[in-house]
């Protein structure tokens, strides 16, 4: 794939840009290095102080970096701002927490004095996906870098002016040459880092098959990996729920950044009490919503990140009328569609009767396409949920405690969410289980992944 900008909006390319060579790259692996010593050496409240003017940053001009997400990668400015600002409080959370998360930790051994050490291990390659452009690499580079660990981007090939402006991000905060560097190569070059003794680990955000050729080359290294991969997270509304909510964030849940996010509700799977009127409500809901340039202010939908990716959620869509779903609303390319110069928007659809054949019962849709289930019982809801490759977020929209707690306890996933819907907070680990990945960013668990946790024991302290 080329390293280049091409606006969705119109399919242009706006810029194209030169990968680094094996050499160069080899350099910034070195100099990924020497920075981990030093900042290693500066203790928590140097980098923390670095950290919170990265933070300022962002905060200061999240309109400007919002205006570079959305010309690469087509999500609103109003959101792509907000991204921006969203990764300032991911960064501030890490700056005043990282110490208090990796303090040693005493245990009772029987020993004069034992303790768990949390301790860095060096460069990590972070290769990233385009989705989230700034907030997927901030939410990886905050947490490592507080704990004395360096940060290798290799962001995905159509955001290259995000990650060159991440980068600068950290360079203007005052971080040692090399701490955060971006690496403009194509995926076929990321086996050739992995395999660097240099670089000590690995976190991957992206697709299955991304995630399991990085974590093979991983487990060969012997090499520790993180790999966040796609979901198709459930969004179970019960009778007892209150309507309007789960109808006004189930839509926000599914068309937010353009139906692109792994966290997105895919399958809303509706008591059969309430279908009709969820149904109706949402099929209102999502023919309010406006498609369009994103970056007007009114625009709550710009297009899907390429050609390809506008080919697949229609054919996905066509596949499941096809095997006998109903397309109840939209789902269909807007306007002449995929042509040269036209952009590659899609208008948001839902999906009924949708049966177990078809590509999207199993696949992760991702575009603006909702699924809805019928149920009759919350055993059947839960079957339904769990029915997945996939296990990374969902939602439970009930009154009722019983179900609240079954849905808690049950659903295999790795967040749960009670009347409201699947977000990530800097505080609070994020990752899934089964298809959808190993490993948790974010939370004590996130900074910790990287991390040597040391076992230290002292048997008897003086002489
Ligand atoms: P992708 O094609 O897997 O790309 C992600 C990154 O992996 C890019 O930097 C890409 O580089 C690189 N890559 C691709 N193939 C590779 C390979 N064989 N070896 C090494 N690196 C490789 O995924 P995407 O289409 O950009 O992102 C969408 C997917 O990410 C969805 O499935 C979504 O659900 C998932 N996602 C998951 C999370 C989460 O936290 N769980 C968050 C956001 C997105 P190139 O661009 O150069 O190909």
């Amino acid at each position: 794939m080329p390293i280049q900008s091409r606006n969705p909006s119109t399919g242009e390319i706006v810029k194209n840009f030169t990968a680094h060579t094996d050499s160069q790259v080899d350099v910034m692996i070195g100099e990924s290095l020497a920075a981990h010593k030093v900042l290693t050496a500066m203790g928590f409240e140097t980098r923390a102080a670095m950290l919170r003017n990265a933070a300022d940053i962002l905060e200061a001009e999240a309109e400007r970096f919002g205006a570079i997400m959305t010309l690469e990668m087509g999500k609103t400015l109003k959101a792509a701002t907000a991204e921006a600002k969203k990764c300032a409080i991911g960064a501030r959370y890490y700056a005043d927490n990282a110490e208090m998360l990796l303090a040693d930790d005493s245990v009772e051994t029987g020993a004069a004095k034992s303790y768990r050490k949390y301790l860095p291990l060096g460069p990590v390659l972070a290769v990233m996906p385009w989705n989230y452009p700034f907030w997927q690499a901030i939410r990886f580079a905050a947490p490592a870098l507080m704990a004395g660990n360096t940060g290798l981007l290799k962001h995905a090939s159509n955001v290259p002016q995000c990650a060159l402006a991440i980068e600068d991000i950290f360079i203007r905060a005052g971080f040692p040459k090399g701490a955060f560097q971006t690496l403009l190569i194509g995926s076929d070059k990321v086996e050739r880092v992995l395999r660097d003794d240099r670089v000590k680990a690995a976190t991957l955000t992206g697709s299955e098959r991304a995630g399991a050729s990085v974590a093979a080359i991983c487990g060969q290294e012997i090499k520790p990996v993180v790999l966040e991969l796609g979901g198709s997270d459930p969004f179970i509304v019960m009778p007892s729920a209150d309507l309007d909510l789960a109808v006004k964030l189930g839509t926000k849940a599914r068309t937010q950044n353009n139906g692109q996010s792994c966290i997105a509700a895919k399958r809303f799977i509706i008591h059969a009490d309430i279908y009709d009127d969820f149904r109706a409500r949402l099929k209102a809901s999502f023919e309010a919503l406006i498609v369009g340039d994103p970056m007007l202010a009114q625009t709550d939908i710009g297009p899907l990140v390429n050609a390809d990716a506008l080919i697949e959620v229609t054919e996905q869509t066509a596949d499941a009328v096809n095997c006998g779903a109903n397309l109840i609303s939209g789902g269909l390319p807007k306007g002449s569609g995929a042509g040269e110069h036209d952009g590659y928007y899609f208008t948001p659809g839902i999906l009924e009767n949708i049966p177990r054949h078809a590509r999207v019962y199993y696949e992760e849709i991702f575009g603006p396409v909702a699924l809805l289930f019928k149920v009759d019982t919350i055993d059947a809801a839960i079957t339904l949920a769990n029915d997945t490759p996939f296990g990374l977020g969902s939602a439970i929209f009930s009154a009722n405690k019983t179900e609240q707690e079954r849905a808690i306890n049950e659903i295999e996933a790795g967040a749960t969410f009670v009347n409201s819907m699947t977000t990530s907070h800097p505080a609070m680990p994020f990752g899934g289980v089964k298809r959808s990945g190993f490993g948790r960013e974010l939370g004590a668990e996130g900074i910790r992944a990287f991390c040597n946790v040391k076992t230290v024991s002292i048997s008897s302290i003086e002489k």
